[in-house]
């Protein structure tokens, strides 16, 4: 790795997602188009740029064959696709109504990240055996249910706030706080549990939590900015984040995610010789934890994360407490 490319985007230097997301400080000004081509293009993604993972990082013949943890992958990957192929379209009106160029060039970096992002989760499928011929579709159909009940709601509360009403700072608090903010733990732990399985399926999560990293950092400190501008603003966003606060409390995400933790651990207790000793967090063992625990775990790394983003933007984590935890 040469010494361009930025710490926080090597590949073997860039920290966990949760740390990163948690201590980096890193704004616009930064991480502009000269840093991302010289970073993260050269840098994060050197000799990973196709697949997302390194050629020598395979997938384990036994994930290609019928059974749950293939299932649980295919169904991970396969929303996790539709998800970031979503996110993607839905940040063009943020390139459009971008308040100046540092902010125009940043988003047309995470554009084209969470593009990749799709690509890499959606192929990753193919190697596990899906016929590419069909892949879209068998996606689209695979995942019907959670995109109407999860996706669609996040889509329109979303553009309506970037798109409709041109609010730039508001959407940037969507994406990062409300959507990515509670994504981020879900890439983490798909990092964690999928490292002991399968390698190309590890560092294709590895690869796209180290670009979240940026997404987090960034947009925490375009926010923080602009209320500091801005203080007048202060009321409409902590208005927006309760609405999405409540938004997220009214969709259905936790069923999509159990059905699959299910699934993953029917396949891990059949492939349990492999994993072993494995800790998936700091003295607990993979093969020892539930569905509920990992969610549970996601969760509270989510509330974790927030804290620490939020007091770094000056902002009131309380706003995040969804309604059923205060009421
Ligand atoms: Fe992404
Ligand atoms: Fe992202």
């Amino acid at each position: 790795m040469t010494s361009s490319v930025a710490p926080e985007a090597d590949w073997d230097l860039a920290p966990g997602l949760l740390d990163g997301a948690k201590e980096l400080t890193l704004g616009p000004e930064e991480c502009d188009l000269a840093y991302w081509f010289t970073s993260v293009a050269q840098g994060t993604l050197r000799d990973r740029g196709e697949t997302g993972h390194h050629k020598d990082a395979v997938v384990p013949d036994f994930l290609k064959e019928p059974g749950p943890l293939r299932e649980a992958l295919i169904l991970e990957f396969g929303f996790r696709g539709l998800s970031e192929e979503i996110a993607t379209r839905l940040l063009a009106p943020y390139v459009a109504i971008a308040p100046g160029v540092p902010e125009l060039e940043f988003y047309a970096t995470q554009l084209i990240d969470e593009a990749r992002h799709a690509r890499v989760f959606r192929n990753h499928l193919v190697e596990l055996g899906m016929p590419a011929k069909t892949l879209l579709r068998d996606i689209d159909e695979m995942a019907a249910d959670y995109r109407t009940r999860v996706l669609d709601p996040v889509v329109d509360f979303t553009l309506d706030i970037v798109r409709d009403q041109g609010d730039f700072p508001g959407g940037v608090a969507v994406f990062a706080i409300v959507i990515e903010g509670v994504l981020a733990p879900a890439a983490e732990l798909s990092e964690r549990k999928w490292t002991p399985l399968s390698p190309a399926t590890g560092e294709i999560s590895r690869g796209t939590a180290i670009d979240e990293i940026r997404h987090l950092t960034v947009a925490s400190t375009i926010l923080k900015n602009h209320i500091e501008a801005n203080p007048g603003y202060r009321p409409r966003l902590m208005e927006i984040l309760r609405s999405g606060v409540e938004l997220w409390d009214s969709i259905p995400d936790r069923e999509f995610v159990i059905h699959r933790e299910e699934l993953f651990q029917k396949g891990m207790a059949e492939h349990a010789d492999k994993i072993g000793d494995y800790e998936i967090w700091p003295g607990v063992r993979m093969l020892d934890t539930t569905p509920d625990q990992r969610y549970d775990m996601a969760e509270q790394w989510t509330d974790e994360m927030a804290e620490s983003r939020m007091a770094y933007m000056g902002l009131p984590v309380e706003v995040l407490s969804s309604r059923d935890s205060t009421a």
